[in-house]
């Protein structure tokens, strides 16, 4: 039977500097994640990801409109250069 010192379970925010500080420390960690490696943050969660999937689920939205009655002209188009700079001025506001 494999025996360690930690299971770590969650490679988010909090899973992944302490898994890594245990190891720096000689710990033998286990570490399971059962998604996305790197948790909430890093893949949906944080800026800039979650500008992008907004702007994502927006431009779903406007493509499948006319299912709720919604009809928007074809040619309508996302572009993450815009999309980005969108969160800029609350990041930046001291
Ligand atoms: C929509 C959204 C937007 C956010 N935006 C921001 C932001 O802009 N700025 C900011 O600072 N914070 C933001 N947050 C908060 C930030 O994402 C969390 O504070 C952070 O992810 C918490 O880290 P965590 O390690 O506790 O959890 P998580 O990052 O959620 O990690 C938990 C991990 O554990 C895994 N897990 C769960 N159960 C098991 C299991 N049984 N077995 C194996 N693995 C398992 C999950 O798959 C996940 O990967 C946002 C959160 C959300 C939901």
């Amino acid at each position: 039977m494999k025996t360690f010192d930690a299971i770590i379970i969650g490679s988010g925010q909090a899973g992944t500097p302490l898994a890594f500080k245990m190891a720096a420390h000689q710990k033998k960690v286990a570490f399971i994640e059962k998604e996305h490696l790197g948790g909430t943050c890093l893949n949906v969660g944080c800026t800039p990801t979650k500008t992008y999937v907004a702007s994502a689920r927006r431009m779903w939205d406007a493509q499948h409109g006319e299912e709720l009655g919604v009809f928007i002209p074809p040619g309508q188009k996302q572009t993450f250069r815009k999309s980005k700079p969108a969160k800029m001025p609350l990041s930046n506001n001291p």
